[in-house]
């Protein structure tokens, strides 16, 4: 894993799961853009990408192939993907994913290959279809450089899973100052779990699905007083990335305001200071008194309602008026939300949604709290 680490040029890469689009659909990805963000990204010295199957309708791998891969020697890049091992129903559907995936990217091989949201049950999944040899196979091969893990699942079933799967190289977890403590994310106790089994770590969602960018005035406040001109998201990107034994920190980044604002700190990283971690502690503190709904919009449980419910657009509506009030633009969101789709109301509680939800949000119950606001 050593020799990953070594090449990682710096705490900050490339998640390409909120890639910049033409209009509103998700696979119109906007090449022109991402290419504009690719280049500046690499000249800046950074050098690592992250994507996965389901990404942007699966989208985004074939993106990275035309505005990456097709422009750059493979030499000054890392790619990392993952394999959904739910699309996975017997084990020669390994190979056939695998290779979709080296396809679709363009690549002979991936710098860091994943296990794509692992959990208590998804783990078994992949022991039972014979993920762990295949992957062994492939390393042999030259296909797969290192092996590990994306996690959303709790910090007991983690260290479960490090004990059982030495092989593991690293671990990809969900971590953000807000959830460090939180009891359904357990962001601080599962980092301490994979600290404890020297296994080095990658975070996801460090500004917690953009909302740790927008916090409401008072809040921001206490990180305002530090330095009127710097972002909200810098110290989001900046805790994670103080956080000794992580190797690089994801952030989704969807135009070039936000990757030079987020280049802009961690080109030369600075750890946060105590005063820093100070501030965030009181924004935290401040934070939980607002009565918000803690989806980070990874959209894993839209495709499969079937009322077509936007919860995360839903849920969004649902925050913005909970933190700032009812007004033009919250109801404005609303309306977009459930134009020619489901209403919270219309929700018939099948429960799909919270199957696939990682940070195990009710989702039935806090669409009649959506229901209740919005009538
Ligand atoms: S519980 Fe409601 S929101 Fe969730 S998948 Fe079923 S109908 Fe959709
Ligand atoms: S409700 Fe859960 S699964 Fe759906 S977008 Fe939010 S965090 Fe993701």
């Amino acid at each position: 894993m050593k020799e990953l680490q070594d090449k990682i040029s710096k705490k900050l890469g490339f998640g390409c799961m909120r890639l910049p689009v033409r209009g509103e659909e998700m696979e119109q990805i906007d090449d022109e853009l991402f290419c504009k963000m690719i280049d500046t990204f690499l000249a800046q010295g950074f050098n690592y990408f992250d994507t996965a199957y389901p990404y942007h309708k699966e989208c985004s791998e074939a993106a990275i192939k035309r505005c990456l891969v097709e422009r750059y020697d493979r030499e000054q890049f890392l790619l990392a993907d993952k394999m959904p091992i739910w699309l996975v129903k017997e084990p020669s559907d390994l190979n056939k994913v695998f290779e979709t995936q080296l396809k679709r990217c363009g690549v002979t091989y991936f710098d860091a290959y994943l296990l794509h949201a692992m959990n208590k049950d998804r783990i078994r999944d992949a022991e039972e279809k014979g993920a762990f040899a295949f992957f062994q196979q492939m390393k042999q091969e030259g296909k797969i450089r290192h092996f590990g893990f994306s996690f959303h699942d709790k910090a007991d079933v983690l260290d479960q899973i490090l004990t059982n799967h030495p092989e593991f190289e690293f671990v990809q977890l969900q971590i953000n100052y807000y959830d460090w403590d939180s009891e359904a994310v357990e962001a601080g106790k599962c980092y301490e779990t994979a600290v404890k089994h020297k296994i080095p770590v990658i975070v996801m969602e460090p500004v917690k699905g953009g909302t740790l960018a927008n916090l409401a005035e008072e809040p921001a406040s206490f990180l305002k007083e530090l330095h009127a001109d710097v972002s909200l998201a810098s110290y989001a990107v900046r805790y994670a990335a103080s956080l000794e034994n992580v190797i690089v920190v994801l952030s989704g980044m969807s135009d070039l305001e936000q990757m030079e604002d987020n280049i802009s700190y961690m080109r030369e990283f600075c750890p946060l200071s105590e005063k820093e971690k100070n501030a965030i502690a009181k924004a935290v503190e401040e934070l939980k008194r607002f009565p918000t709904i803690a989806c980070t919009k990874c959209r894993y449980c839209v495709d499969g309602c079937p009322k077509q419910i936007l919860i995360p657009e839903l849920f969004e509506s649902y925050n913005m008026t909970a933190q700032f009030g009812e007004s033009p633009a919250t109801t404005r969101l609303y309306r977009k939300a459930i134009k020619d789709r489901g209403t919270a109301a219309d929700c018939i509680r099948c429960g799909k949604c919270e199957a696939q939800c990682p940070q195990h949000l009710e989702i039935r119950k806090l669409l009649e709290q959506v229901s209740e606001m919005f009538g």
